[in-house]
């Protein structure tokens, strides 16, 4: 690194007492087990790997137990393969670092409550649940998060962490496309690229890595939106005989919630995911000040302000019909709001 490099943004006063409080947790530990969500994403899987080979440089020993695998694309990722896969920790371990789980139970996994628990998340309502617990609702991704605990533990950015840090960053941004962007984000991803990330190479990896049925099985899906609110809204949905019909896995829709958006109009677009026949995920995504959270949160769920999720039991058109009111509703008051922010009338 160039010596005359500016030093990155420090993380808010408000956040210092909890990094160090942390570091001094982990200095004082030895043997650790780390996990995230069910169905994993960017961010977690680029948290645990950043925390685990920091971890690691530090000689500590280290395992990652997650409730779900890797989304596919990340598997070429170092370290991924290696995750273990499992709804129950067995083993001894000194403490359980629990990345982006607004509460213990987001995990899937059984048995982590038997450890020291550390607690580090960006999602508003975190529950607190851990012996020590951070919560920074202003970081764009937890991963940014795990970066300061990697300045804070003085372990040198090798390109493995910078890589995994940065994974999280543009996957929980959007690809940079939410507001929880902050001047900090690009500070760091400036110290990422310096530390050896190549992001051209990461957004290949992550985004263009389709199989031609993925591809048919958007088509598909995108094939069927439908419009609400003058178009403001778009309504999608997939079950089991489209993915098979397109030769796509069903598993792996990661990615079209988002492509709706891209259309000028739409300002927010809500997935239904047939889980059966009365059970839907429920995915959301929004543009600018649209809080899709307090309707995900109305169902039980949570998530960001542009990005969240909850599970739905109900007949399909009851389901979709009670969610579209909520999210009209939150368009309207989303954009009442951009146009108070910007000062001027929506174009
Ligand atoms: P996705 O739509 O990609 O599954 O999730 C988007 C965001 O919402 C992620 O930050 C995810 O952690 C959060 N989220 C999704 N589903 C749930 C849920 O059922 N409960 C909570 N608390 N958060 C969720
Ligand atoms: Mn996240």
């Amino acid at each position: 690194m160039p010596e005359t490099a500016a030093p990155t943004i420090s993380p808010e006063p408000e956040h210092r007492d909890a990094i160090e409080r942390i570091r001094d947790a982990v200095l004082a530990r030895q043997r650790f087990v780390i996990s995230s969500h069910a169905r994993p994403d960017g961010d977690s899987i680029g948290s645990q790997l950043a925390m685990a080979y920091a971890l690691r440089a530090l000689g500590k020993d280290v395992a990652i137990v997650n409730r779900d695998p890797a989304p596919p694309p990340l598997m070429a990722f170092p370290g991924v393969p290696s995750i273990r896969v499992a709804d129950r920790v067995e083993g001894e371990f000194d403490a359980a670092i629990v990345l982006e789980c607004s509460e213990l139970g987001r995990t899937g996994v059984e048995g982590l409550d038997r450890y020291f628990l550390i607690n580090v998340d960006h999602h508003p309502g975190n529950a607190e649940f851990g012996a020590v617990n951070w919560f920074n609702g202003q970081a764009a991704a937890c991963a940014e998060m795990v970066f300061d605990i990697v300045e804070a533990l003085r372990v040198p950015l090798s390109v493995e962490i910078a890589t995994h840090v940065y994974v999280g960053i543009l996957t929980d941004t959007g690809s940079f496309h939410y507001s929880s962007i902050s001047p900090r984000t690009f500070d760091i991803c400036r110290r990422l690229v310096e530390a050896g990330v190549d992001p051209p190479r990461v957004a290949r990896s992550i985004f263009d890595s389709n199989s031609l049925g993925r591809l048919k099985l958007f088509g598909a899906v995108l094939s069927s939106i439908e419009l609400e609110d003058d178009g403001r809204l778009a309504v999608v949905r997939v079950d089991r005989a489209m993915a098979a019909n397109a030769g796509g896995n069903y598993e792996d829709t990661e990615g079209l919630i988002n492509l709706p958006l891209t259309v000028r109009d739409i300002q927010a677009v809500v997935f239904f995911k047939e889980l059966s026949e009365r059970e839907f995920r429920v995915s959301m995504r929004s543009k600018g000040e649209i809080d899709v959270c307090s309707v995900a949160k109305r169902y039980g769920g949570g998530g960001h302000k542009n990005a969240s999720g909850c599970t739905v039991a109900g007949d399909y058109a009851e389901v979709r019909a009670r969610l579209t009111r909520d999210l009209v509703d939150a368009i309207e008051r989303g954009l009442a709001e951009d146009r108070a922010l910007s000062g001027s009338p929506a174009d």
